[in-house]
């Protein structure tokens, strides 16, 4: 992870670099500010830097060997800390690293609930338990295994359970030669006055609209117009603005899957409405029921067109140009049939039920419900 992929945050950056170049490093450093405004990338970019064998004005080589490990996030004497699951046999976060060094291969601006998808930990609080911390005082009893830096970095500390607080707090008051630990946190003020004391703080501002449309335009070749309008609502976070992308580009595949089953119906194709039943099969559960309220949405929308006024309807321009041909098949007599189906279905995709059948057994209802 390279200084240069990081977005902004310029300051930061010459202050850790600095750091290096003295030779004055900070056995622990606190980095806190909210989500999205790169602590994670940071925290690894600093990392690479430390454990370089030959970094140039305080910056990684990108070369040498440590650096090339680092490419994977697997450097031996590179530690991580992450929220685990909170359950009795308290599973360690190594457990957990494969998954944890893929998620961040595909983004080192961590989305904390993509994360919690990842371990499976979504209904519950995952917390960073007292055997992590057993296991990270226990990595750093040894010594270097390449000889420099040893490195440790916990993602979300405000997560540290009473117990393991303890445990790290010992590492702190007695920081082994050579180590740096960056603790990092969305919410300093949730933690233990006793660790915050022991560290030195490098607070992160959210990122400006600015920052986050160039950052779009440059990783993610996006019109600048569309940049601005989802830099505009990201709250300073690029994980917020990567995930609009995302929502972006659900919502224009929904319209055009719910304009050609409309079509599909109206012909009364059934050879290519189950061709649709099974392209709509191969999505998870979740973006299937987000489809289903999405027709609901445009049922919704279809039927008020009708009425003619547009301060009520909330559609986008091209939802609402195919409006003008389809809003009267929407009518008093077939509205609330279509809105059951679609609720109905969005209930069995829930309950797992094959969900080819759930598409296909709804694509035919709209036939005889679409000429009411
Ligand atoms: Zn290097």
């Amino acid at each position: 992870m390279l200084y240069s992929s990081i977005i902004a945050q310029e300051g930061i950056k010459e202050r850790l670099r600095r750091q290096i170049v003295t030779g004055r490093v900070p056995h622990a450093q606190l980095f806190s500010g909210p989500e999205g405004c790169g602590k994670l990338p940071m925290a690894l970019a600093f990392a690479e830097a430390l454990l370089c064998q030959s970094p140039v004005d305080g910056n990684p080589c990108g070369e040498c060997h440590s650096c090339k490990m680092m490419k994977n996030f697997e450097h031996p004497d590179l530690h991580f800390l992450f929220p685990n699951k909170k359950s009795a046999d308290e599973t360690l976060s190594t457990s957990h690293l494969r998954t944890w060094r893929e998620e961040l291969k595909q983004s080192p601006y961590l989305d904390t609930k993509r994360w919690y998808a990842a371990m499976g930990t979504e209904n519950q609080q995952p917390i960073i338990n007292v055997k992590d911390a057993a296991y990270l005082s226990d990595a750093l009893s040894l010594t270097a295994q390449q000889g420099g830096f040893r490195v440790v970095i916990i993602w979300h500390a405000e997560l540290i359970n009473e117990q393991a607080a303890n445990k790290i707090l010992k590492v702190l008051e007695e920081p082994p030669a050579k180590t740096v630990m960056m603790l990092l946190t969305d919410a300093p003020e949730r933690l233990l006055s006793t660790i915050t004391s022991r560290t030195q703080a490098i607070e992160f501002p959210a990122l400006t609209t600015t920052e986050i449309q160039q950052a779009l335009v440059t990783h993610h070749g996006m019109a600048e117009e569309m940049a601005l309008s989802i830099s505009r609502n990201a709250n300073g976070s690029y994980i917020q603005a990567v995930n609009l992308i995302q929502i972006n580009e659900d919502t224009s595949i929904f319209f055009d899957l719910f304009v050609q089953l409309m079509r599909k119906c109206y012909m009364r194709d059934i050879k290519e409405m189950q061709k649709w039943s099974e392209l709509v099969a191969e999505w998870g559960r979740e973006k299937q029921k987000n489809f289903l309220r999405y027709c609901q949405h445009m049922v919704r929308e279809n039927f008020i067109f009708n009425f003619q006024q547009p301060e009520l309807n909330y559609m986008a321009n091209n939802e609402r140009e195919f409006s003008t041909r389809f809003s009267p098949f929407i009518n008093e007599r077939n509205v609330i049939g279509i809105m059951e189906e679609l609720s109905l279905a969005e209930r069995d995709i829930t309950q797992n039920v094959n969900s080819k059948m759930v598409f296909f057994d709804f694509a035919l209802k709209m036939i005889v419900l679409l000429i009411k």
